[in-house]
């Protein structure tokens, strides 16, 4: 429970905080502000209070609100054919499969919707691999995972989870998981000593977890590791990929190809659910027709909006835009001198701040304040908050953004316990 102070809301905006309120599961916490609008870097309330958008949608929008570009692919898809399910062909799919798999240099794709069903399915394939490639007993395959994982939200793959929220009461749980820590590889390579290793599912830098950024060298001795024990490498690219780290995907920092590549939210740019994972023939080949699937899979609106988010990504360059930006805006936060900030870190522009404060709720109280003076950014684990704005955002918006942030951290001066 969060104690935080009451905050004086609109009439407005309390109208559909009562709503959520009443009629929707309490799933979640949010800040108290109801968007009603969203263009490039920014949002707007219900009052047309405008904000800087710092969460991009849990790095969903990359490419910035309603990208005009996004918009045309999908109002224009729309009004043709938006759904056939897979028990048919349609003329969108098929361009689709060869314009991802050639952009990511894969053999194949295998499209889902959420991330989460991505990570199923990747979780499926590994499997199924083990036991007709590595030949595995059947029922035996074990996939590594690391300790803080955020991979999703299904009963599978919270099997997995180390956080005891996102476990607690759902039990019992799926089998076949070693959990390892993070960025560490002698324990990497000790669990997968165990011969009945398939694969070692990872997320290049952990975000739920507060960015979590791994020592360099990390994902090449993965890549090491997992050859010489042939065991498939998993990168849930996720949060991570489509240039938010500041390249197109985070591997590519240590030029890392791994067996297995899965991608979800800025692969719509925000605009629907669309998921994917990438593969070459001698994985994505083990599953054969009728044994996986997803009605939405492939849908011909998805595989419109797809093309158009990443080409997005590319003819704006926002993995370079990403890298310089991040880069200043670190050093910039750091220039600030805040006796609040324990640690800055992150790449590109998936960074984070630890809040050193007695006050257990420090770093939401300054999330309200934030918002009070025009950016939106959310804690994650209690003292962390995340800065992840979409990556359309010029030097003179981060400018501003530093100025706001530089002017909200004094609200913990006199916060005590
Ligand atoms: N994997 C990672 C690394 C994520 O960050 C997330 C979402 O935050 C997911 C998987 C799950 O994606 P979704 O919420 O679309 O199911």
């Amino acid at each position: 429970m969060h104690t935080h102070t009451s905050l004086p809301v609109s009439s407005n905006t309390q109208y559909y905080l009562d709503l959520e309120d009443r009629y929707g599961a309490h799933n979640y916490h949010p800040l108290p502000v109801v968007l009603q609008k969203g263009s490039g870097a920014y949002l707007w309330d219900v009052d047309n209070k405008r904000y800087f958008d710092f969460l991009s949608g849990y790095s969903a929008v990359n490419q910035g609100h309603c990208h005009p570009r996004i918009i045309d692919a999908l109002v224009s898809q729309a009004s043709q054919l938006t759904l056939t399910s897979r028990a048919f062909h349609s003329n969108k799919l098929g361009e689709y499969e060869e314009y991802i798999t050639k952009f990511f240099g894969y053999d194949k794709v295998l499209p889902m919707n959420t991330g989460v069903e991505a990570v199923e399915t990747a979780i499926k394939l590994c499997r199924k691999w083990a036991y007709e490639k590595k030949g595995l007993p059947e029922n035996q395959a074990k996939i590594i995972v690391c300790s803080s994982n955020f991979h999703g939200r299904t009963v599978g793959v919270i099997s997995f989870s180390t956080d005891p929220s996102a476990t607690r009461h759902f039990g019992p749980f799926v089998p076949g998981y070693e959990v390892v820590p993070f960025n560490n590889l002698p324990a990497l390579e000790k669990a997968m000593q165990d011969p009945y290793t398939a694969g070692f599912l990872f997320e290049p830098i952990q975000g739920e977890a507060g960015v979590v950024v791994p020592d360099e060298g990390y994902y090449a001795g993965a890549r090491e590791l997992c050859n010489n024990y042939n065991v498939l490498m998993i990168a849930d690219e996720i949060q991570t990929g489509l240039c938010r780290t500041g390249k197109m995907l985070a591997c590519d920092h240590e030029s890392v190809r791994p067996d297995m590549v899965i991608l979800g939210k800025a692969l719509s740019g925000g605009a629907i659910p669309i998921s994917a994972v990438l593969a070459d023939d001698d994985v994505m080949l083990c599953i054969k027709p009728g044994e996986h699937g997803s009605t939405y899979g492939g849908n011909p609106l998805a595989c419109s909006v797809a093309m158009a988010a990443l080409a997005v990504l590319k003819d704006e360059q926002l993995d370079s835009n990403a890298e310089e930006l991040g880069k200043y805006f670190r050093e910039a936060l750091s220039k600030l001198n805040s006796p609040h900030i324990s640690f800055i870190r992150g790449r590109g522009l998936l960074n984070a701040i630890v809040i050193k404060h007695e006050h257990p709720e420090a770093a939401w109280e300054l999330c309200l304040e934030l918002m009070r003076n025009g950016l939106l950014a959310k804690p994650t684990h209690g003292d962390k908050i995340r800065f992840a704005p979409p990556l359309v955002m010029t030097k003179e918006q981060i400018d501003e953004c530093i100025a706001i942030i530089d002017r909200s951290l004094p609200v913990l001066d006199n916060l005590t316990a």
